[in-house]
């Protein structure tokens, strides 16, 4: 494993590992590690749990996952996810793991909230590798206390994501580098309810950040795909008029915030089919790992790329194996399209002519700006 440096060091490195990925398309901007399928609730739009799943495989140990981990290369952007990963006891390690072989800038882990002592065992564990990383606990809530216990199928779960985030609050007070995300998905269920659940976020808590997304995959309700594209666009329309930062304090506020802006609007205008076709970079600037190994362009599509294990952990080989080269064919011949968010944050900002619009109107014009928008 390699050493830890000095913060003057990591500080460059922070700034330098996301720019790699734009000169060097072999070499990945985001991982989604799914290091379990377990979960303790039941959400009607789920498609991730080990139900929907068969036949079971056994989970990645903290031992495969660190031979994963010392044969990736560096990359910013690492998603530590499931099911919900708080069912294992060693998120602090794989965390630690990838801070130090990967030198990770961003760790985002998103939860259901329902462990309260693991997540402030985390934090705790964190600060020893404080590293200038951008530590984001994203909280999934889908509405107001009974919508959401409706949706988690467990009466309570509401009340007892509230007090986990209440707990966690002086915590992220105190730390520049940890921050809440609220991850509200939208769906048939909560459609007609999101407005009076954004409108308690933001008096609640003024400063977190609300992460708009769209049921996807295969739901265990397939019902829940029935949603209305113009109740995402009120949803956005009300994340966009209240941003959770302030827009003249920094350039870069103003440049991440015009990025949220244009992947809303990309995800609405896919979910009406009026979107311009523009390359998914799944595959090549992003993959998923799953808990058992496998590896996947993104988590919608079935085919996979192969399982680590065969490959006795050497990611380089099953990154340069034809299975890969034939789904990337697959991706471009279909003109693949979809309103993942996570995807459309890497195809945003990884694409130069993107990139130069959000710096220059980021720079020049102010984001807050209806037309943008409308
Ligand atoms: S919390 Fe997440 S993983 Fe668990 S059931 Fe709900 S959607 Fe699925
Ligand atoms: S458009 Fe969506 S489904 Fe298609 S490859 Fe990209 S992320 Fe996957």
């Amino acid at each position: 494993m390699r050493n830890m440096t000095s913060p003057i060091y990591r500080t460059i490195e922070k700034t330098v590992i996301p720019l790699l990925p734009l000169f060097s398309r072999n070499r990945p901007v985001l991982i989604a590690l799914f290091i379990t399928d377990l979960c303790n609730l039941h959400c009607v739009h789920c498609f991730s749990s080990s139900e929907n799943k068969s036949p079971l495989k056994q989970e990645l140990t903290i031992d495969e996952i660190e031979k994963i981990s010392l044969n990736l290369p560096l990359f910013p952007w690492l998603l530590i996810t499931g099911g919900e990963p708080f069912m294992r006891e060693d998120v602090s390690e794989i965390t630690r793991i990838f801070l130090l072989n990967n030198r990770v800038t961003n760790i985002t882990i998103p939860t259901n909230g329902m462990f309260p002592d693991k997540i402030v065992n985390w934090i705790r564990e964190t600060e020893k590798f404080r590293l200038t990383t951008q530590y984001n606990l994203n909280f999934s809530i889908h509405g107001l206390s009974e919508m959401h216990d409706l949706i988690t199928g467990i009466k309570g779960s509401f009340k007892r994501l509230m007090k986990t985030v209440s707990l966690i609050q002086s915590d992220v007070d105190k730390r520049s580098d940890l921050r809440i995300v609220f991850n509200v998905t939208l769906m048939q269920k909560n459609q007609d309810h999101l407005e009076s659940a954004l409108i308690f976020l933001k008096s609640k808590f003024p400063t977190s950040r609300i992460n708009l997304g769209v049921v996807r995959g295969k739901p265990r309700d397939p019902e829940q795909k029935l949603i209305a594209p113009e109740k995402y666009l009120l949803a956005a329309r009300y994340i966009v008029k209240h941003p959770y930062h302030d827009l003249k304090s920094s350039w870069l506020n103003r440049f991440f915030s015009m990025r949220d802006r244009m992947v809303l609007k990309r995800i609405y205008q896919t979910l009406k089919k009026t979107v311009s076709y523009r390359p998914c970079l799944a595959g090549r600037l992003s993959l998923v790992i799953n808990e058992s190994g496998d590896v996947f362009a993104c988590e919608l599509l079935d085919q996979t790329l192969g399982n680590l294990r065969d490959y006795q952990y050497q990611f380089q080989k099953l990154w340069h194996s034809q299975a890969r080269y034939e789904i990337l064919k697959k991706i471009k011949e279909a003109r693949c399209s979809c309103p993942h968010e996570c995807n459309q944050i890497v195809n945003n900002v990884y694409n130069p002519n993107l990139l130069l619009r959000h710096t220059l109107y980021s720079l020049f014009r102010d984001p807050g700006r209806k037309r943008f928008w409308a």
